[in-house]
């Protein structure tokens, strides 16, 4: 590693991303390429010999930029955002130009403590219970990502309650969620051997927001007793993948109290809009839970990855998890002194991910994060009203944040608005204008519009509204004819 040769390509390299930043409304936003486009652009096997920098961008911009979908767009629209800024990009390049590996404290004394310290500084803005905080046995860790954190605390909260009762009662176990939670449950019981006869998808609808029926859950439970099984996981929503639904954490945090169950909040995408006060409602009962958490690199300016997955007891996860080798052993973990993120995590290697968390605070204060959440609300709310003052289309959902669920209204509801809406959706997407996804609520096809991208203004809002209205404006004919 030649200090200069870094100066001279990392320079360049920081150019070509500026560069693209400054471009980056001329792409499609989402790819147009074909699978398996990239085959016949490159060779068959690794060069033998070093290639020129200058040839490697050159060859980006021709073959790789094409097959990229420009989450980073002003325009794009899509799933929830993958929230990026100034700051978290370059503590991402300092995280790899220091490339440490620091999976206990001596391998990286820094990266533990400030991941604690962080995870504090959130906790606080999140208002979230003390017993979250590093002071007692809680505290936070950095995840990859929240189907990851998710995995840990569902094998946490499996071996915490076989301990007492007998690992053979694994077949009894029974986990609630509602049916509108991400896909992430199914797979992480699946991970964790939770049989899926045992996954109880509890229905919701529209007379309840779209938030799990407390007189629901309790009623599965006490179904589930009757049958000689044990209820022992709940995981709740705050913004839910579909439609950022949320529900009643008081209620059912209760209900999972009496039973001694689990409690997970998974507020992965809304959970960033609670640092501002007048959101931070929707996590009322979240002192109930057991683990919460939340994705920065959804909305709150952090360059992807990472995940925050706060514990009331880190204990938990380290004893489904710690392991003890000889090679890892050092008089500080022997002692006790500090905890070993390792313990608490699938992977043994961990990445210095709380420094971008940590410039992001420091380079942006707490004040602007939240007002650059309540922009993209006020935004959210502007696009809503665009498609109330059109009345070919229809809100499905109410707008609680930066997600907008509406359709185009079909002329029967045979199949929910599916072949309409798909059509409106595909015929949008690849004007490459803009992207935006969709959902299915109560056998509805549905528009989700999730405004999340740092470079987004109202003039981008504006626009794309004008390309869907034009493009059902289209489809609509075909569909009449
Ligand atoms: N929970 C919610 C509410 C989500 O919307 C998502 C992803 O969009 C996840 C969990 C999974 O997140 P990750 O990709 O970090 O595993």
């Amino acid at each position: 590693m030649d200090a200069e040769q870094l100066r001279k390509y990392g320079h360049k390299m920081v150019d070509f991303i500026a560069d693209y930043y400054k471009s980056i409304e001329q792409f499609p936003v989402l790819s147009q390429v074909q699978p398996g486009y990239l085959k016949d652009h490159l060779p068959n096997a690794a060069p033998d010999q070093p290639e020129e920098f200058q040839d490697v961008l050159d060859d980006i911009t021709k073959k790789i930029i094409p097959g990229v979908t420009h989450w980073q767009s002003p325009n794009f629209f899509g799933y929830f955002s993958a929230s990026g800024s100034i700051a978290g990009f370059l503590g991402e390049m300092l995280c790899s130009g220091l490339n440490t590996i620091g999976f206990n404290w001596i391998t990286f004394p820094a990266s533990t403590e400030l991941e604690i310290t962080v995870l504090d500084w959130l906790a606080k803005l999140l208002n979230l219970p003390e017993k979250f905080l590093s002071s007692g046995h809680g505290g936070g860790i950095i995840q990859g990502t929240a189907s990851e954190a998710l995995v840990i605390v569902l094998l946490a909260a499996r071996d915490k309650i076989l301990g007492r009762i007998g690992r053979n009662s694994m077949d009894k176990l029974v986990v609630y969620s509602s049916d509108q939670v991400h896909s992430f449950l199914k797979k992480s019981c699946q991970i964790v051997g939770i049989h899926s006869r045992n996954f109880r998808v509890l229905q919701t609808d529209a007379s309840s927001s779209y938030g799990i029926d407390p007189r629901n859950l309790d009623q599965a439970i006490h179904d589930d007793m009757e049958a000689g099984l044990i209820p022992f996981f709940l995981c709740a929503t705050v913004g839910t993948t579909s439609s950022a639904a949320v529900d009643p954490l008081v209620e059912i945090g209760q209900i999972a109290e009496e039973y001694g169950m689990w409690f997970h909040v998974d507020a992965a995408y809304a959970g960033n809009a609670c640092i501002c006060p007048e959101y931070r409602h929707y996590l009322d009962g979240v002192e109930y839970a057991d683990s919460f958490g939340m994705n920065p690199y959804k909305w709150l300016l952090t360059n992807f990855n990472g995940s925050c997955l706060w514990v009331k007891d880190q204990r938990d996860l380290v004893n489904s998890l710690g392991t003890n080798p000889e090679y890892l052993a050092n008089k500080i973990s022997r002692e006790n002194k500090f905890v070993d993120f390792k313990d608490m995590e699938i992977p043994l290697g961990r990445r210095f991910r709380s420094l971008k968390l940590w410039m992001v605070f420091r380079l942006y204060g707490a004040e602007n994060l939240k007002e650059h959440i309540r922009n993209h609300i006020k935004l959210a709310r502007q696009f809503e009203e665009l498609v109330r003052s059109d009345n070919r289309f229809e809100i499905v959902c109410p707008t609680l944040f930066s997600l907008v669920c509406f359709r185009l209204l079909p002329r029967n509801e045979d199949d929910g608005g599916y072949e309409l809406n798909s059509e409106l959706l595909d015929a949008v997407n690849s004007t490459g204008k803009l992207f935006f996804t969709h959902t299915i609520i109560s056998g509805k096809y549905i528009f989700r519009f999730s405004i999340g991208a740092t470079l987004t203004e109202e003039r981008h809002i504006r626009e794309s509204w004008k390309v869907i209205q034009n493009q059902a404006t289209i489809i609509s004919r075909k569909f009449t004819l």
